[in-house]
C-alpha cells in the first residue's frame, strides 16, 4: 500500500503493534511447543505463556483468567455465546433479544437460531443515536427469554451503550446478558466487575493485535453463564472451544491487552482530540454546509467519526479520496448491498445513508495525517457538489430536511 494513503479505517482493523509483533515472533521459531504437552519443557514453556496471555486479557476488562475462553476472533466468540447458550437452554428456552444495530457476527447466528431451531427473536430498535435504552430491552424481555445480546459500542457510529444498566437489569430478571465489547476493548474502559455481563466478545484485531485471535469471557463468580460448546475435540478451554492453542496468537492478543491496558486511557485523549480536529477542519473548510455527524447526541467511542455529506455519493466520494482509506457508511454489508442496516435502524433516510463515510482513527493515527485526510476529504465534496453528483443534487437544493 503506497505511503501517502491515510489509514482511517481502524473500525475495520488495525495496524499490529510492533511491540506485540516482537512479543509473539518466538512462539514461532523456538518456542514452537504445544501448550497440552505436559510432558516436557516445550509443552511448558507454551503453557506458561498462555497462562501469562490469559492474565493479561482478564486484567484489561477485569476478569478472572479462567473466564477467558480463547477464540478465533469475535466472529466465533459471537456464536459461541449465542449458539452455546441457546443449546444450554435446549428444551426449555425459547426466546431471544438483540439490537438493531448489532454487528452481523451477532445479528446472523440469532437469525439462524430463529430460522432453524424453532426461537423466537426480539429485535430492539434503537434511537435516532444509534443507543439502545434500558427501557427497550426490558420491554423485550419475557418469561421466555435465554438471552439478550446488545453490543458495547457500535462499529459504524460508535454510539456507546449503557451495558451496565442492561446488565443490572438481565440480572434482576435472570436472563443471560452477552454483549460484543469488539471496538469498546482498548478504546473505552470495560470493567466486568461493574458490567454485570455474563459473556463478552472481544478481538485483537480492533486493538492493535493480530487478526484469527480474540476471547469470549464466560463468567464463573456468582451466576455462572451455562454454556456447551460448538467444536469439540480435545477439551481445551475447558471444553468450550477444543482445538491446539495458537501460541503466538495468544501471546500477541495478551501483549495487545496489556499494552491497551497500560496505553488505552491515553490513546483514548489523543484519539478523541485528533477526530475532533478532523471533524473541525472539514467543517472549516466547507464553510460547515450539507454535513451532518451521525450519533452526535450519544456518548461515542474516541476514534470514530461518522459523517453524511449532503449533495454527494458515498461511493463518487471514495473515489474521490482515493488517498484516504475509509469507508461507506454501509460498511460491514459489502455482502449485503444497500444502506447500512445500522443507519437505516436510526432513522436515516436513504440518500443520505448513501453519503455517509466512517472515519475510525488508531494508536498510529498522526495529526499530520488528520489534516491532510481533511483537506482531501473537504475539497472532493466540494468538487463533486460543483459538479453534481451522480444523481445532479446541487447543495442548494438539499437541506437537513430533504435528507
Ligand atoms: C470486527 C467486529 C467483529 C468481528 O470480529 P472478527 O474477530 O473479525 O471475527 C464483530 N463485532 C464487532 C462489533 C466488530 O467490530
Amino acid at each position: 500500500m503506497p505511503d501517502e494513503v491515510i489509514y482511517l479505517d481502524n473500525h475495520a482493523t488495525t495496524r499490529v503493534d510492533p511491540r506485540v509483533v516482537e512479543a509473539m515472533l518466538p512462539y514461532f521459531t523456538e518456542r514452537y511447543g504445544n501448550a497440552s504437552s505436559a510432558s516436557h519443557a516445550f509443552g511448558w514453556e507454551a503453557g506458561d505463556a498462555v497462562d501469562r496471555a490469559r492474565e493479561q486479557v482478564a486484567g484489561l476488562i477485569g476478569a478472572e483468567p479462567p473466564e477467558i475462553v480463547f477464540t478465533s476472533g469475535a466472529t466465533e466468540a459471537n456464536n459461541l455465546a449465542i449458539k452455546g447458550t441457546a443449546r444450554a437452554h435446549r428444551g426449555q428456552g425459547g426466546h431471544l433479544v438483540c439490537s438493531a444495530v448489532e454487528h452481523r457476527a451477532v445479528l446472523d447466528p440469532m437469525r439462524r437460531l430463529a430460522r432453524e431451531e424453532g426461537w423466537s427473536l426480539s429485535v430492539v430498535p434503537c434511537d435516532p443515536d444509534g443507543r439502545i435504552s434500558p427501557e427497550a430491552v426490558a420491554e423485550a424481555i419475557t418469561d421466555r427469554t435465554a438471552l439478550v445480546s446488545v453490543m458495547a459500542a457500535n462499529n459504524e457510529v460508535g454510539t456507546i451503550n449503557p451495558i451496565r444498566e442492561i446488565g443490572r437489569l438481565c440480572r434482576e430478571r435472570g436472563v443471560t446478558f452477552h454483549t460484543d465489547a469488539s471496538q469498546a476493548v482498548g478504546k473505552i474502559p470495560v470493567d466486568l466487575e461493574e458490567v454485570g455481563a455474563d459473556l463478552l466478545s472481544l478481538t485483537a484485531h480492533k486493538f492493535h493485535g493480530p487478526k484469527g485471535i480474540g476471547a469470549l469471557f464466560v463468567r464463573r463468580r456468582g451466576a455462572r453463564a451455562r454454556l456447551v460448546s460448538l467444536v469439540d475435540g480435545g477439551g481445551h478451554e475447558r471444553g468450550l472451544r477444543s482445538g491446539t492453542l495458537p501460541v503466538p496468537l495468544i501471546v500477541a492478543l495478551g501483549r495487545a491487552a496489556e499494552l491497551a491496558a497500560e496505553e488505552g486511557p491515553s490513546d483514548a485523549i489523543r484519539m478523541a482530540r485528533l477526530r475532533d480536529r478532523l471533524e473541525d477542519s472539514i467543517r472549516n473548510l466547507l464553510e460547515d454546509q450539507g454535513i451532518r455527524r451521525h450519533g452526535r447526541e450519544a456518548d461515542r467511542l474516541p476514534n470514530n467519526l461518522s459523517l453524511g455529506f449532503e449533495g454527494v455519493e458515498g461511493e463518487a466520494l471514495l473515489m474521490a479520496i482515493r488517498g484516504v482509506a475509509a469507508s461507506p457508511g454501509a460498511a460491514c454489508s459489502s455482502a449485503e448491498p444497500g444502506p447500512s442496516h445500522v443507519l437505516r435502524a436510526m432513522g436515516v433516510g436513504e440518500r443520505l445513508a448513501g453519503a455517509t463515510l466512517r472515519f475510525g482513527l488508531g494508536r498510529f493515527t498522526t495529526e499530520g495525517e488528520v489534516d491532510r485526510a481533511g483537506r482531501l476529504i473537504a475539497e472532493a465534496v466540494r468538487r463533486l457538489r460543483a459538479g453534481g453528483g451522480p444523481e445532479g443534487v446541487r447543495p442548494s437544493k438539499v437541506g437537513h430536511q430533504g435528507l
